[in-house]
C-alpha cells in the first residue's frame, strides 16, 4: 500500500498538469483574411460558438482585397471577429512590414495607419485597442532598434503583445492549401494531422521548459493564424487541448501571470517565443532551441513546393 501511494506520488510529481491547472490564451494573427473569406468566416464562428476568448491582431490592408467580396463584405467579416466580447482586438500594422528591414520612421507611419478602422470598431463594440503585435515577431536588427521600439510602444499606451507557443502554423497552411488546390485531400488531410501533433508537441516543449525555468506551469499565449488550417482544425486542437486539462482564457489574464513582467533581452530579428527571449544565458538560450519539436521534413516538403511554384 505504501509502495503504491509513493507511485502516485511520484507520478503527480511528473504530471503536473494533474496539480495545476494548465491555462492557455489563443492569438490569431493577419486578421481578416480575405484571401480566404469563407474560411476566416468559418474560423471566427468556431471560436465563437465554442465561447474560446480570441485576441485578434488585424492588418486594416486586408480590407482592401477586392478579389472576393469587396471592401465592404471585408469590413462585415472583420465585425465578425470584433463582435463577440470575450475577444480582444490588436493592432498588427496596416500592412504586415519587418520592422527590422523598414526602420522606425515607416513602421511606425504604419502601425498609426492601421489604428485607422480599428479604432472605431473598438468603440462600436466598447472595446480598448490596446494591444500590438509585431508582424514576423521582428522588434529590430538591433539592441537600439529594439529599445527604440518599445520605447514608443509604451509612450503611447500599447502593450506589446508576447506569444510563448507557436508552431509555424503559416508553413502547414501553405503545403494545406496547395494540396487542396491540386485536389488532393488526402495528402492535405496528412499535413493537417501532422500541424496539430506537432502543435501538442511545442506544448509539451514549452510546458516542460516552463518547469525546468519556473518550477511551475505558467500561462501560455498560442499564436496562431487567420488561415484555412486553423478552420479545418482549430476544432481538435482545441479539444485535444482540453483534453490536457487546459482551460482558455483571455489574453490580458494571461498576462497577468508575472512571467510576462520580466524583460525581453532577445535582440535579433527573429520571431522566437518570449520563454527564449527572458533567458540571459544566450549560449543556454541557443542550446534549447536546438531540441525543439524536429518540423523538418516539413520545411523541406514546403521549399520543394515553393521552388516547384518559381
Ligand atoms: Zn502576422
Amino acid at each position: 500500500m505504501k509502495k503504491l501511494l509513493i507511485l502516485m506520488m511520484a507520478s503527480l510529481i511528473a504530471c503536473p498538469g494533474i496539480l495545476a491547472q494548465l491555462q492557455v490564451a489563443i492569438t490569431i494573427d493577419d486578421v481578416p483574411n480575405t484571401k480566404a473569406y469563407n474560411a476566416s468566416l468559418t474560423l471566427v464562428r468556431q471560436l465563437d460558438q465554442k465561447k474560446v476568448p480570441t485576441a485578434i491582431f488585424i492588418n486594416e490592408s486586408k480590407l482592401q482585397f477586392s478579389k472576393n467580396q469587396g471592401f465592404f463584405a471585408n469590413v462585415g467579416l472583420l465585425m465578425h471577429w470584433g463582435n463577440p466580447p470575450y475577444n480582444t482586438l490588436g493592432n498588427h500594422t496596416y500592412s504586415h512590414l519587418r520592422y527590422s528591414a523598414v526602420g522606425y520612421q515607416a513602421f511606425t507611419q504604419d502601425l498609426v495607419k492601421g489604428e485607422e478602422f480599428t479604432e472605431k470598431l473598438a468603440k462600436k463594440y466598447h472595446k480598448k485597442l490596446r494591444y500590438f503585435r509585431f508582424p514576423y515577431n521582428d522588434l529590430g536588427k538591433d539592441s537600439s532598434q529594439h529599445h527604440q521600439i518599445v520605447h514608443y510602444l509604451q509612450a503611447n499606451n500599447y502593450i506589446l503583445t508576447p506569444f510563448t507557443v507557436e508552431s509555424s502554423d503559416w508553413m502547414f497552411n501553405y503545403l494545406y492549401e496547395h494540396y487542396q488546390k491540386q485536389g488532393k485531400p488526402k495528402e492535405a488531410q496528412r499535413i493537417g494531422n501532422l500541424y496539430i501533433q506537432k502543435t501538442l508537441e511545442y506544448f509539451t516543449f514549452f510546458e516542460k521548459m516552463a518547469m525546468a525555468q519556473y518550477k511551475r506551469p505558467v500561462r501560455h499565449i498560442y499564436l496562431c493564424h487567420d488561415n484555412p488550417l486553423n478552420a479545418d482544425y482549430i476544432g481538435l486542437l482545441l479539444s485535444k487541448l482540453r483534453q490536457r486539462k487546459y482551460s482558455f482564457i483571455s489574453l490580458t489574464k494571461a498576462m497577468q501571470d508575472p512571467v510576462y513582467q520580466q524583460t525581453d533581452v532577445y535582440y535579433k530579428k527573429w520571431g522566437v517565443s518570449w520563454m527564449y527571449r527572458w533567458m540571459k544565458d544566450g549560449k543556454a538560450r541557443s542550446q534549447l532551441m536546438k531540441t525543439e519539436p524536429d518540423i523538418m521534413s516539413v520545411y523541406q516538403e514546403y521549399q520543394k513546393v515553393l521552388k516547384a511554384k518559381h
